[in-house]
């Protein structure tokens, strides 16, 4: 049996007629940019997530950037970013010519807080948190330490629709919260998409005006802006996905549970869901000393597993010029070497779940 990491098709088929109904509504429609379906699903996802605004954008990579300018974040600035994150969540820094500054992750692998007062500088602006892998971070001191230095918090939740801490959404509980909408998010839209979130109606509108030239009435530009706008078939078919994001979560949940339950192997460390947060399993990621022979051994029984990500941004080529080297960020270089993602996505069967445990249980390195 074949099993890719990732396999997309299989949740389009799910609701393969509402779907491709919608495609139709839309390009019957004559209309495609910043329409009704854009603005709709602006209210649907503002109010799943539990925030007042919604602004669709063309990507989490602009969601994040176009945050982080508008907060009036620039060179010279501060932002404190976990160092085993995605790129883009520094790169949302960097363009704007601000300066990341790393935390290391903990055992869940989100922003280990207990020394994050020692990081804050009087150029510290930020804190930027990355619910990783899916699982939200908690966050009742990164809520207390912002509140004392006055920094804003900003949740990059490209990966965490749906997750909680304390009973509360990600990107509900900082200033703002960025989403991606890329097809292989939990939600994942036929193409690229992005939002943010936001409860400061003035900072929605700011977004609103970014996004389309510094215009909100056509050829009136009150700032210069960018061309970032979420297209009417990506938000009409969002509003689709939408209304299943809790099946879809629940199934990937269903899945992880067997995960966690059934596979056992001393050679393999399984991940770990803290207190008070919940994960939406958009990665699952074991980790393990022996990565290298256990990946061609899953590759030798036609199962595909993916390494998110194998190096860290600060050891980035991209990011020479930062002028940091190995060993300046162990905890992180330490889960480059080790994590491994192995395959888990909706519409999994319960055959190949079956084969995915039998085939790790019998690895002995
Ligand atoms: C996918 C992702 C992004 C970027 O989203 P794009 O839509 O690809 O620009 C940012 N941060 C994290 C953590 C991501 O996983």
């Amino acid at each position: 049996m074949k099993i890719n990491a990732n396999v997309l098709d299989r949740q389009y088929f799910m609701h393969q007629k509402e779907y491709e109904d919608k495609v139709l509504d839309v390009l019957r429609s004559g209309y495609y940019i910043l329409g009704n379906e854009v603005k709709e699903f602006e209210k649907e996802f503002a109010s799943y997530i539990g925030s007042k605004y919604c602004v669709g954008l063309a990507n989490g990579l602009d969601a994040l950037w176009i945050s982080i300018k508008l907060l009036g974040i620039k060179e010279g600035d501060e932002v404190l970013v976990q160092s085993n994150t995605y790129i883009a969540t520094v790169m949302g820094i960097t363009m704007n010519n601000a300066t990341p500054i790393f935390i290391e992750p903990n055992e869940f692998h989100n922003m280990d807080d207990s020394n994050i007062e020692s990081y804050i500088t009087p150029n510290t602006k930020a804190i930027l948190v990355t619910h990783l892998y899916g699982q939200a971070t908690k966050m009742d001191k990164i809520l207390e330490v912002c509140e004392k230095y006055n920094l804003k918090l900003i949740e990059d939740c490209a990966q965490s629709h749906g997750s909680m801490y304390n009973k509360q959404m990600t990107g509900s509980i900082g200033y703002v919260g960025c989403f991606s909408f890329y097809p292989s998010k939990n939600l994942g839209c036929f193409g690229d998409g992005g939002a943010i979130v936001t409860n400061d109606e003035q900072f929605a509108e700011k977004v609103k005006t970014y996004r389309n030239y510094g215009s909100q009435k056509r050829y009136y530009n009150e700032t210069i802006g960018t061309n970032s706008r979420l297209d009417e078939l990506q938000a009409a078919l969002l509003r689709v996905k939408l209304k299943h994001i809790n099946e879809l979560t629940q199934e990937r949940e269903q899945l992880a549970q067997r995960l966690l339950n059934e596979v056992k192997n001393p050679l393999i460390e399984l991940p770990k869901v803290d207190q008070d947060c919940t994960h939406v399993w958009h990665l699952f990621v074991i980790q393990t000393d022996l990565r290298e022979t256990f990946m061609d051994y899953l590759s030798k029984h036609e199962i595909q597993s993916l390494i998110h990500y194998p190096i860290p941004p600060h050891l980035q080529e991209a990011y020479s010029d930062l002028g940091y080297k190995v060993g300046d960020f162990p905890v992180s270089e330490r889960l480059a070497e080790r994590v491994l993602t192995i395959p888990l996505y909706n519409g999994m069967t319960k055959e190949e779940m079956d084969y995915l445990i039998q085939t790790i249980n019998q690895f002995k390195g």
